[in-house]
Parts: C-alpha cells; structure tokens; sequence
C-alpha cells in the first residue's frame, strides 16, 4: 500500500516540477512513507530519520525532510515539536496538498496536513512508476478501514473506507497495459467490501479482467468475513485472474478472535477455505499470524498451530503482538504476554510453516507452471526470476528470456521459499493456461 502511495507522491511531485533521484544524498527533498502497523516497523523509521538528520546538519539545513502516511497521522506533535527531525509531516489522505506544504517550508515555516477524508482516492492522479520492475504493477482501489479489529492501528491513521470508482480503476489498468505491464494486483485493506455506487468486487475484477488478456490480476487483502462466491467464480473462470488468495487467519482460537473482533469463528474460517479449494483446485493460500495476543494461553497458541496444519497454508506472514494506541485492545484487554513468551510461540509459528511450505514446495517437483519474468534473480546474474500464477517464486537459467515474458517451467528442485526450474517454451496466456492447469 506504501509502495502504491509512494507513486501517487511521486507522480504529484513530478508535475511540481521535481524528479526523482536514486540516491538520498542527492535529494534536495526527502520524503519517507511510514507505516504504524508495528511497533518495529516505526523503529526502522526513526533509524532512518537519524541518519537523514546528519545528512541536513551536513548539508548545513539546506535539505527538506518530509514524514509521510501513517506515523505522520499518529505522531505529528513528536516529529514537529520534541524530536525537530523533519520540517514536513503529512497523512495519508494530504498528499495532494504537498506542493503547497512544501512553499510553506521554503517560506521557513514547518508544514502539516494531517486531515482525513471522507472522500479522498486519488482516483485521478495517474501514479509515476519509477522504483518498480516495470512489469508487475500495485493499483489501489480502495483506502482506509472500516473493521475496527482490536489489534489495529490501520483505522485510525488511514480513516474510513472509501473505494475508487470502477472507470478510474479500468483507465490506469488500460494504461498499464499500453506500457507493457503485465501484472496488476489490485490493492485494498478488504477488497471484499470494495463498493462504488453499487459495483462490488466481483464486477472489477471481472472488467479488469477482460482489458487484456496477456494481463494478470492478483488482489490483497481479503477479509474472512465476507468472502464473496460470485468473486470465486470469476476467479475460476477468467484465465488471467490467479489463483491464489491471501485470506488472513490471525489466529486459530474463538475466543482470540472474538477478542480480535475478526466477526468470523474457527470453524466458519475451515468451511471458506473448504469452499474455495473446491471451487478452485490447486488454489494457493497464505495467511496473516498474529502470536502472543492479549490473554493468549498455551493452548490457545497451540489451536493456531493446528489450524496451519489444517489449512496448508503456502505462505504466511507471521507477527508478535505488538500494541498500538487507540485501539480497543489497547484500551480494553491487557497486553499481558511477555515478550519472551511472544518470541518462542512466533518461533513455532514460523518454524511449523517453512515445514509445511518446504512440504508443499516438494509436491510442485515434476509439475508445470506458467512464470512471468519479473527480472534477474536477487542470487545470481546468469539466472531469472517470477512467479507462477499461484504466486510462487520460481527461478530459472536465463536463456534468451527477458521480463515481462511468460514462460513455462518445469519445476526440478525448491527450498520452502522457492522453487528451481527449467525454462520449456516462452508462451502466450490467454493460449497456453486450460491444458497446463491440468497438466
Ligand atoms: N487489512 C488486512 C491486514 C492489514 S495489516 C486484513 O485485515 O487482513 C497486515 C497484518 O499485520 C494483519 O493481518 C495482522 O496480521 C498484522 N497486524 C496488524 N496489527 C498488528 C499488531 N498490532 N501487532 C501485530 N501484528 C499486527
Ligand atoms: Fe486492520 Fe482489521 Fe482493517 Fe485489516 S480489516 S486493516 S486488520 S482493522
């Protein structure tokens, strides 16, 4: 979602006038997009701002430094007032004032918008993508946050939920298409409760899905609660559409989830997921996993141990506890779990999943997967990178393959984060995916 919001700035930046530039030596004007969702994630951002301090004192003051997003809506006084860190603090619905936030700076005042909105989309600001891989593409379709889960900070820094209209959505798709991307995931803190004037998601995705069929569409996040069926079934029926859902758990115990205020059980969780393996064979799932929430017992950590052996989750992004102001939990529920007890269950978590992920990666040995090139391997220059359509990273020899193609690969070993493969034929994706689904 940063990512997305960092090409929205980008994108208001350049029409000011301003490019961006590789290096923050070179910045006239730092910006740094926050997040608050933990406690770790505003650490790095204070490690970062740090050093940017040394780069103003040694740049004799003359370097603008902006927050942006989430930290800036929570903690606007300390950035201004006790830390006097950055001259530049603004929300996450306040970019659009930025050029006039920045007059102000240069005018020797400090500047902050941090007013939420009601309204705000961007649905008209075409975002500039430049850090990306020029193949793969975040479109937002939604901001904000109406669930209230107890845990979360998110509806508090980034307001109510309010989605995009379907023509601003279908527009920047055409146009990614024109520019040669090649994947989009549509961006949402719940997709499922995307609403514009009637049209829900199942309908964007289907009109996405039929601008271009060499185009895939992936999606994140969606909520348990109200999983749509129409949605699965424009899943199973548009070859572009991957199959491959991120549906957050976050823990395996009622009563957790009660506490969470996630609106959905155990057991309503294990009946969606039966669902949408039915309708969607050979799906591929992963989870978000909170370990050490307010009041979690051993036993309550050991039921999300064995939902994960339940479910078979492909991926997972696993998280300790951490508290946040102003949510419910914090105001309501003890944060009683020592940080110690916190690590050795996250432990668990994450041990447990790299087996079932290991064990899942060796049931893909043998099979063929469509991958879209992304680019070069992080590990090696001789080799490339991309995902298959149920979002497993897959590398493989270069060849005479380049980013942006589809290729198919036969998967010959893996690790429990990726697979290894051979390169057969470079393919088109609207021809090739019905007889390799059932290969
Ligand atoms: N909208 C998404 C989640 C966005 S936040 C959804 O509801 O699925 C991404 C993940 O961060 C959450 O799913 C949760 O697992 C984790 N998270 C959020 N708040 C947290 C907190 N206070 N402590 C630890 N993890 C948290
Ligand atoms: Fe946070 Fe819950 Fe909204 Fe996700 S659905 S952003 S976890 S409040």
């Amino acid at each position: 979602m940063n990512f997305a919001d960092s090409e929205i700035v980008n994108s208001i930046m350049t029409k000011r006038g301003m490019d961006p530039v590789k290096s923050p030596e070179d910045a006239a004007v730092i910006f740094i997009n926050t997040c608050s969702i933990r406690d770790n994630a505003e650490q790095k951002v204070w490690n970062r701002l740090n050093y940017f301090r040394k780069l103003k004192q040694q740049r004799k003051g003359k370097l603008v430094v902006g927050v942006l997003g989430c930290m800036a809506e929570r903690l606007r006084e300390r950035f201004l007032e006790k830390e006097k860190l950055v001259d530049l603090v603004v929300g996450p619905d306040a970019y659009r004032d930025i050029p006039h936030l920045l007059s102000e700076v240069e005018d020797g005042r400090k500047a902050v918008n941090v007013i939420l909105s009601q309204e705000e989309t961007y649905a008209d600001i075409t975002p500039v993508r430049t850090t990306g891989n020029g193949v793969t593409a975040f479109v937002s379709v939604m901001r904000g946050c109406d669930n209230m889960c107890s845990f979360c900070v998110v509806p508090f820094t980034r307001g109510r939920e309010r989605s995009r209209p379907v023509e601003s959505v279908l527009d920047e798709f055409k146009l990614l298409s024109d520019q040669g991307y090649r994947e989009v995931t549509l961006l949402g803190q719940n997709v499922n409760s995307y609403n514009h004037e009637g049209r829900d998601f199942a309908e964007l995705m289907y009109r996405c899905s039929q601008i271009d069929s060499e185009m895939r569409i992936r999606f994140s996040t969606s909520h348990p609660k109200d999983f749509p069926d129409e949605f699965l079934h424009v899943m199973r029926e548009q070859h572009n559409v991957c199959n491959y859902i991120h549906i957050p758990i976050q823990s395996g115990n009622n009563e957790i989830l009660e506490r969470m205020r996630r609106t959905y059980t155990r057991e309503a969780y294990l009946e969606l997921i039966q669902k949408m393996r039915e309708m969607i064979p050979g799906v591929s799932l992963s989870t978000d996993i909170i370990a050490g929430f307010c009041g979690e017992t051993e036993e309550q950590h050991r039921d999300t141990l064995d939902v994960m052996r339940t479910v078979q989750y492909d991926l997972a992004y696993m998280f300790a506890y951490s508290e946040r102001e102003r949510t419910l939990a914090h105001r309501k529920f003890m944060d009683d779990i020592p940080e110690e007890t916190k690590k050795r269950r996250l432990a668990e978590i994450i041990q447990l999943q790299q087996e079932i992920a290991g064990k899942r990666n060796r049931m893909e040995i043998g099979k063929r997967h469509i991958v879209l090139v992304e680019g070069t391997s992080k590990r090696s220059e001789v080799q490339l990178s991309g995902r298959s359509d149920t979002n497993k990273m897959v590398i493989f020899n270069k060849g005479n393959y380049g980013p942006g193609e589809y290729v198919e690969v036969e998967i010959t070993d893996c690790t429990s984060a990726t697979l290894k493969g051979t390169v057969l034929r470079s393919v088109r994706l609207s021809d090739t995916i019905a007889e390799l689904v059932t290969a």
